[in-house]
């Protein structure tokens, strides 16, 4: 079995970013930003002429439910920034999975080369969830 420092670099790396991000009290948003132009339908306003009123929403699971929420112009960045750390944690997440099952396909191939050649297949179990 590969020690952790025979890891791929990739994995390493990602592994590390993850912790600095988390370390630092990053504030995560799962969702993703949607920018909705529409009229407020006062006589005169400039949105009549096309110039649309943007707002900007998260659309995200809340209590269960997909909801989109309004984001005030001022807390915007802060939202951005929770959603994009969020992207990048899940993304390095899915690297170091990834990384994880390709070195468990090659410890599985390596075990039936060897002496676990004549065992047989050990029973599925289900560990349980925490
Ligand atoms: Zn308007």
């Amino acid at each position: 079995m590969p020690s952790r420092s025979q890891r791929p670099p990739g994995d390493r790396k990602a592994r590390a970013l993850a912790v600095q991000l988390l370390a630092r009290n990053q504030p995560l948003l799962r969702g993703a930003l949607v920018e909705m132009a529409r009229t407020c339908g006062k006589e005169g306003c400039r949105c009549q002429q096309g110039h649309k009123h943007v707002s900007l929403y998260l659309a995200t699971r809340h209590e269960g439910k997909r909801s989109l929420i309004y984001i005030p112009k001022a807390l915007a960045p802060r939202v951005r920034e929770a959603v994009q750390a969020t992207q990048q944690l899940e993304a390095w997440i899915d690297d170091l999975a990834a990384e994880e099952l390709q070195l468990l396909l090659q410890d599985k191939q390596q075990g039936a080369r060897g002496k676990a050649r004549d065992a047989p297949p050990q029973r599925a179990t289900r560990t349980p969830r925490h």
